[in-house]
């Protein structure tokens, strides 16, 4: 892989720095009563575009859903209803906590500055966050507590990557990304962590770019079974900087193996019934239990029978597709490897390699072997030099 940090031409074309993201908060919920309390320094409270109010310490302002309007309350009283009500910091990195009244949802605690306003189903709360505020929440809601900077260092870059490719995927839901793994977790900003606070600074700026100077696809997955997937085989779309290969960093983890055992009546109905298995057959009769897969393959049996694997895996919730199965009794016994789609980074594996003294530059390089690390900040000032109007 190299490194690039010099001059090519890239389709995304701002500075990162001071780069601002808008994602939608608590997005598995309807939300219709929200209360913000300020934690360590004072919040604007603007009900479209007037300054109506600020919270100081020990209070707060509630937020109901009135219509298609946003209703403020202030203790018992009605402050007004407004289309938008913005919640703006006084200092930079201040943080509010959200609790939504309902024992369900977990309080949280969240950074910079915020909107609000009635969306499909009830109050949208969108974050205007800092990116790297952003990505240090993401990487300690995605990766926990407790690991090696390096791989902090990986996640980050991954996480920032992914941002920007992706900055405007709701923008019909009025912000960019959501909170929920369909983008990236991010369910509280960063509480914990000093090494996931340093691994985002010290890897400020980098991403990951592909041969054509695009960002990446980064796709990560927990556990690889001791070989990384194709993503054609998972997703129908084959990437070049995505290529198969063996793993022995993540064997010997806890995600490393399982094993399930399913009723045979009910495996040999599925396949029969959706891919016409041809129990008929002399030879497909008697290997309907029997699977072997030493390396990674991409359909049960023989390609030949049409079956993917990745669709065994989701009828039967299985861990991964990377399994070898025969028949005991009136079941058949799955022994599987690895946990996830098996695409790009393996986590446990990459958890590992930060252990043994492994870079970052190395764990990406291993997993993302035709992508390059980017400091966007060096692109962009050397663009200026070149003075062509980037
Ligand atoms: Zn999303
Ligand atoms: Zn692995």
């Amino acid at each position: 892989m190299k490194w690039l940090v010099s001059a090519i031409f890239l389709f995304f074309g701002f500075c990162l720095s001071g780069q601002q993201l808008r994602i939608g908060l608590l997005r598995d919920y309807n939300l219709n009563r929200i209360t913000f309390s300020y934690n360590n320094a004072p919040y604007y409270v603007y009900g479209d575009s007037i300054l109506i109010d600020t919270i100081f310490k020990n209070e707060f302002i509630e937020t109901l859903k009135l219509g298609k309007r946003v209703l403020l309350k202030k203790g018992v009283e009605d402050i007004g209803d407004f289309e938008r009500v913005y919640l703006v910091q006084d200092s930079v990195g201040s943080s509010i906590t959200i609790n939504c009244k309902d024992p369900s949802v977990k309080q949280r605690k969240y950074q910079d500055d915020f909107e609000l306003f009635v969306g499909d189903s009830g109050i949208s709360i969108v974050n205007n966050i800092d990116i790297d505020r952003y990505v240090a929440g993401v990487v300690e809601s995605e990766g926990g507590v407790g690991w090696n900077i390096e791989y902090y260092k990986v996640q980050a870059i991954i996480s920032r990557s992914y941002a920007l490719k992706y900055k405007d995927k709701h923008a019909k839901e009025g912000f960019g990304l959501c909170d929920r793994v369909h983008c990236q977790a991010y369910l509280n900003m960063l509480r914990y962590s000093t090494t996931i606070d340093s691994a985002v600074q010290l890897t400020k700026n980098l991403v990951l770019i592909d041969g054509k100077d695009y960002l990446i696809d980064a796709y990560f997955h927990a556990n690889c079974g001791g070989q990384t997937f194709e993503p054609q085989y998972v997703w129908n779309s084959s990437l070049p900087y995505l290529k198969t290969r063996l793993d022995t960093f993540c064997i010997y983890t806890k995600q490393a193996e399982w094993e399930k055992r399913i009723s045979k009546t009910e495996w040999s109905n599925f396949l029969i019934k959706n891919y016409n298995y041809p129990i008929k057959d002399s030879l497909f009769n008697s290997l309907i239990y029997e699977f072997d897969q030493q390396t990674r393959k991409a359909f049960y049996i023989d390609p030949v029978l049409g079956i993917p694997l990745r669709d065994i895996r989701d009828k039967f919730a299985l861990k991964s597709t990377f399994f070898s199965c025969w028949p005991e009794g009136d079941d058949v016994v799955l022994s599987g490897r690895g946990y996830g789609h098996g695409v790009g980074l393996c986590q446990e594996g990459a958890m590992k390699m930060a252990k043994l003294g492994y870079s970052h530059g190395d764990i990406l390089q291993f997993y993302f072997p035709g992508a390059n690390l980017l400091n966007i900040q060096s692109y962009r000032f050397y663009r200026q030099t070149k003075n062509d109007g980037f």
